[in-house]
């Protein structure tokens, strides 16, 4: 080699900006600072579009739900101590989401660990009750190696999040042009040599079982949760809903695999579905609290459980009658095999089909009544209904819709309509609040032909309601309508006996400033804001803002009184 190709020129951020891009990275997530500001940019420069946040826990929210989006692990850059334990908000959500996610921090000087270096802490502690696997790089060679594996992991059995600790001398470490390109091909060489998972014992045997449990089921129902949407299973759920006739349930973010208008959706009448099935085939979800632990009063004690779940723990955890590990997309369409050598179908006519549907029709009819009336000041029925009307008129591809916040989730999971799988996002498995904003600028850049329209509680936005500048420095196609209704609930809600003591008179804990002007916070940074109180405004601002595709905030105001404290989770409150 010359003497140009062979100095050491390469350092560890331009190699680990390398080594992503050469993995097949596309976004990355993240606050710079030291030590890490070299290797956003390196990154950029290789190909990887660098999305700077304002503070690491939405950049956190961001890469989670990309990660979930797009199938590919979402990444995270953070700096080194504060910055690494913000970090943490998205590494433990897109874990316990079972999204895959790398987040990827620097850390301290390694030869002043213990001294009390700058930012210093043990960061290889701190993320690993967080992650399925934490690993450090101690020398610049190991970049590219761990990256791959730690991109690998993440995605790999049940998805979650996987942490890379990069110390700062290792940044600033060098090697050769032709080392990087060796170590980098040799990292992709090995990924790419990985055995494929193998094959589980009792695929078929179980694929067989569960076929027949269905045939033989009097009162049948698929429920499909958002390990269904990530798997991409929709194509398979949708024909084994068509070709059997039987009843679908969705979960919050399940909801679109199958359209929420298919005359088979049990949605509106999920506690007769989940109350009275015989057999429940359960596809890329957890019989946890989201679905009362699969357990009585909510579900019949004789229910028979399908679980199809890629996680072979999750499934010896809950001991269904049938257990199938495995992709759900591949499980469903050997189930749809299988039923197809012996077909059976549910007549519309059939008993349980038509218990399910008349109570559906039942319940959507009472809610339409509801929706129907222009309640002023707002409630949140009103608004919701103008929002899911101007998000139905968009057509396909849908907008992605993120929701948070008490009653505005809860009120919204019923009213707004998910056509298409994947365009839902909310609080998920832990109930997160302050994940909106991360969630909006993720899916922006994740799905690019879609809008994204967020409908956040007045509190669910206040947590990250600084990233409305991310929106407009980058001019992503998003509107976020927050539900304005003075505080955690509506403000305060306290009876008399409450307000006592020496601070008796300081604001309730749940109020916020009333009317608070957040339509203006999104004008601060040239983005456009709107403030509406009646359906004419609310109706002409979603049509202003859906057509411009341009960073807007929408601030709805809210009657204070409408809605439940707690929304609907109060017994837990
Ligand atoms: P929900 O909140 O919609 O009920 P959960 O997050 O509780 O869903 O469950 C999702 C489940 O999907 C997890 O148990 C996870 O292991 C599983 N899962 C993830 N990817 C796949 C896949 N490709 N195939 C099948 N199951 C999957």
């Amino acid at each position: 080699a010359s003497d140009a190709t062979a100095a050491a020129t390469v350092d560890g951020s331009a190699l680990a900006g390398r080594a992503l891009a050469a993995a097949g990275t596309r976004h990355m997530f993240g606050v710079v600072g030291i030590p890490v500001t070299s290797l956003a940019s390196r990154a950029a420069a290789a190909g990887v579009r660098f999305l700077a946040f304002r503070n690491e826990q939405s950049a956190g929210y961001a890469a989670a739900a990309y990660g979930f989006l797009t199938g590919s692990p979402g990444v995270l850059l953070t700096v080194s101590g504060p910055g690494c334990v913000h970090g943490l908000a998205g590494l433990s959500h897109a874990t316990a989401n079972a999204w895959p996610l790398l987040m990827v921090s620097g850390s301290c000087n390694q030869a002043d660990a213990g001294r009390g270096d700058f930012q210093e802490l043990d960061q290889v502690a701190a993320t690993k009750p967080f992650a399925k696997l934490v690993v450090k790089a101690t020398t610049i060679a190991d970049i590219p190696r761990l990256l791959f594996q730690a991109l690998a992991a993440a995605v790999s059995g049940r998805p979650g999040g996987c942490y890379l600790d990069i110390p700062s001398d290792v940044l600033h470490q060098t090697l050769t042009e032709s080392e990087a390109a060796a170590l980098i091909a040799a990292a992709a060489d090995s990924a790419a040599s990985d055995p494929s998972p193998t094959k589980h014992k009792s695929l078929d045997e179980g694929v067989e079982k569960a076929a027949d449990l269905l045939r033989r089921a009097e009162r049948p129902l698929v429920v499909i949760g958002k390990g269904a949407a990530y798997a991409r299973a929709e194509e398979a759920i949708r024909k084994l809903v068509d070709t059997t006739g039987i009843p679908f349930l969705p979960t919050p973010m399940g909801k679109g695999v199958v359209p929420d208008s298919h005359p088979l959706s049990a949605t509106a009448a999920r506690s007769l579905a989940i109350g009275q099935c015989d057999v429940a085939l359960v596809v890329g979800a957890r019989l946890n609290w989201l679905l009362h632990f699969g357990e009585p009063p909510k579900w019949s004690k004789d229910v028979k459980f399908i679980l199809v779940d890629v996680c072979e723990e999750e499934i010896e955890l809950r001991k269904p009658c049938v257990g199938i590990v495995g992709d759900a997309k591949r499980v469903i369409q050997l189930i749809n095999r299988e039923i197809k050598d012996n077909p059976f179908c549910l007549a519309r006519s059939h008993p349980w089909v038509e218990a399910i549907t008349k109570k559906a029709n039942d319940n959507v009819l009472k809610m339409e009544a509801q929706l129907a009336k222009d309640v002023v000041p707002f409630n949140f029925m009103t608004p919701l209904r103008i929002i899911r009307d101007a998000i139905l008129a968009e057509g396909s591809p849908a907008p992605v819709v993120v929701s948070e916040g008490a009653n505005t989730m809860d009120v919204g999971r019923a009213v707004l309509v998910q056509n298409e799988p994947r365009t839902r996002l909310d609080a998920g498995t832990w109930g997160t609040m302050g994940v909106g904003l991360g969630y909006c600028i993720a899916a922006a850049v994740a799905e690019p032909e879609r809008l994204v329209v967020a409908v956040e509680g007045d509190s669910g936005f206040g947590f990250s309601a600084m990233e409305v500048e991310t929106l407009v420095r980058y001019q992503l196609p998003v509107v976020v309508i927050v539900f304005n209704n003075n505080g955690v609930y509506g403000g305060d809600r306290r009876s008399p006996d409450e307000i006592t003591g020496p601070y008796k008179d300081d604001p309730a804990p749940t109020s916020f400033v009333p009317a608070a002007g957040y339509h203006k916070m999104m004008e601060a940074f040239g983005g456009k804001g709107y403030l509406v109180e009646t359906p004419e405004e609310l109706k002409s601002a979603l049509s202003v803002s859906f057509r411009a595709r341009k960073p807007a905030v929408i601030n709805v105001i809210i009657d204070p009184y409408a809605g439940a404290e707690s929304g609907r989770m109060q017994h837990k409150n």
